[in-house]
């Protein structure tokens, strides 16, 4: 028997159940140069102080100052220091050391002078320094930007190319990540063909497999396409053994009101608890969320719109929470809206928008859309602006929270 009676609930209590049951994925190793995009799993702190030695912060000369307060004056050069070697000799008075930048500085010198307020001076044995320079300057101290044992980056990070050259800096190769969540995604319906095939009467491109796919990816997932299935029951079951062995479950379609709507009885002949099966979204509302063992199922609305919405206000959630991803429920902004927005009241809705920085705030467009097939508006969304379930109208000029996509 089809369940028809299912409380809808709300966006928010969907949700806490989804974080609820969605599990922290086990930690792996990966190579330095495989980390971007992935989400730390451990702390890691600075092998040693950075820079690790007292270092020149331009090309010049390593003077003591003390030496320049009358100026012009000539300061015997008594070395040269590129960047990788060490100085020999403490500079004394009247000394310079020609220095590179990234050399360590001699000791007894207290700053450079950058090499374009300098001459040379009897054939290079001397140098005339043309300014005066305060003590320190042009000169890093060593743990200028950290100390050994500074934390530097913690759990739940998504590492970013820039967190790539830091791990790299204190000398982080193999990096402790969370194991990437393993997304297998159906496509159910009779009526779809694969887009490389051209639709006959009655039939569509499958669209919401490779958009989800895409949205799983986003997510740091790693995407699992099982193409289409038709809308009856063994070809479901076979399709669920197969895909409940991944860590989440996608199902596009089959879980309205429609006869041949059969994904719901299928999960329930697999064995696949199920939490809720209806949310009050808008785009949305018939979406299923279960579990079987260790692996999270959603069955996702058939509309393309709609299922994109609800992937990426409950499904990305959890593969965030999998991930140890610090706040899993995604970006929200407030922005000032542009043009007046209406709906129904009762369902939060998730409307397509634009949005953009200008005077100070920022400021988000409903893009107009024809409903939840309008993929063409929903492509040209960078955000989701959100329209409180107890709201009908929300005049120009007031302040709405929105989703970003990332
Ligand atoms: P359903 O949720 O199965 O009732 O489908 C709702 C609407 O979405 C119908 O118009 C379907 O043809 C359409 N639809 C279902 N699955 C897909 C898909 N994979 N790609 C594009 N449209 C779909
Ligand atoms: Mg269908």
């Amino acid at each position: 028997m089809k369940e028809t009676s299912g409380r809808m609930i709300p966006v928010e209590e969907a949700l806490a159940m989804i974080l609820r049951e969605a599990v922290l994925l086990p930690t792996e190793r990966i190579p330095l140069r495989e980390a971007a995009g992935r989400v730390l799993a451990e702390t890691i702190a600075s092998d040693d102080d950075q820079p690790p030695f007292r270092k020149a912060m331009m090309d010049g000369y390593a003077v003591r100052s003390a030496d320049l307060e009358r100026i012009p004056v000539e300061l015997k050069v008594v070395e040269e220091v590129p960047a990788g070697r060490v100085p020999t000799r403490c500079l004394a008075a009247g000394e310079a050391v020609r220095i590179m930048t990234g050399a360590p500085m001699p000791e007894g010198a207290d700053a450079v002078q950058m090499v374009e307020r300098t001459e040379p001076a009897e054939d290079g044995r001397k140098v005339r320094i043309l300014e005066g320079v305060r003590p320190g300057a042009n000169v890093a101290p060593r743990g200028h930007d950290l100390k050994k044992g500074d934390i530097i980056l913690a759990p739940g990070r998504r590492l970013s190319p820039s967190c790539v050259g830091l791990l790299a800096s204190v000398g982080c190769c193999d990096v402790p990540v969370r194991r990437l969540p393993r997304v297998a995604i159906a496509a159910t319906g009779d009526e779809l063909v694969e887009a490389d095939r051209a639709p006959r009467p009655g039939q569509i491109r499958n669209s919401n497999g490779p958009a989800l796919a895409a949205l799983a990816r986003r997510s740091g997932a790693l995407p699992s396409e099982m193409g289409i299935v038709g809308d009856d029951l063994s070809a479901l079951d076979r399709t669920l053994e197969e895909g409940l062995k991944s860590d989440l479950l996608i199902l596009s379609g089959g879980v309205s009101m429609g006869i041949h709507d059969r994904v719901e009885e299928a999960l329930e002949r697999r064995g696949v608890e199920i939490f809720f099966r209806q949310v009050a979204i808008r785009p949305g509302k018939p979406a299923v969320f279960g579990r079987k063992g260790d692996c999270l199922v959603f069955g996702l609305p058939g509309n393309p719109v709609s299922s994109q919405v609800i992937f990426e206000v409950l499904t990305a959630a959890a593969l965030r929470k999998m991930q140890g991803v610090h706040s899993p429920e995604g970006k929200h902004l407030e922005a000032v809206l542009e043009e007046p927005v209406a709906q129904r009241p009762g369902r939060t809705g998730y409307l397509p928008g634009s949005l953009s920085f200008r005077e100070g705030t920022v400021r988000i467009r409903p893009i107009p859309t024809t409903g939840s097939a309008d993929l063409l508006a929903h492509s040209r969304a960078d955000a989701l602006l959100i329209v409180p379930a107890d709201r009908g109208e929300i005049p120009a000029g007031d302040r709405v929270r929105a989703l970003v996509l990332e």
